[in-house]
């Protein structure tokens, strides 16, 4: 189950809804493929039915100033050896910051001002 957390900025006014965490489909290969669509050697790994995991974590585009919500998945195609995609703005392209999801503040994203992540409901 994941949970949906809010934020607000009392600087600028800033605000959003991140639906992080993991969701009920997380645990199919094709929720996994669909995330992070043309990764070739995720494609074969989960194919050949590696271990994996999804993690929905908060994210900040520096160019857009805006925190987003993706998904990234990390597998494991042999014994010993994990792998994690990567995730790029869904607004510009450009490589997004990734943050712990274990946070519980964040600077506002457009104006650097600390702003606090409420719990304020589950999603699945
Ligand atoms: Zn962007
Ligand atoms: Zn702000």
């Amino acid at each position: 189950m994941g949970t949906i957390l809010s934020c607000r900025c009392k600087g600028c006014g800033y605000e959003e809804r991140l639906f992080v965490g993991g969701g009920l489909r997380d645990c199919n290969p094709d929720t996994a493929l669909r995330a992070v669509p043309n990764d070739r050697a995720l494609e074969r790994a989960l194919r050949e039915g590696a271990r994996f995991q999804i993690d929905r974590d908060i994210t900040v585009c520096q160019k857009c100033r805006r925190l987003f919500v993706v998904p990234y998945v990390t597998y494991w195609p042999a014994e010993d050896e994990s792998r994690h995609t990567a995730a790029a703005c869904p607004a510009c392209n450009q490589l997004l910051t990734r943050y712990s999801h274990q946070i519980t503040s964040i600077p506002c994203p457009s104006c650097g001002r600390t702003m606090d992540l409420l719990p304020c409901g589950h999603w699945d």
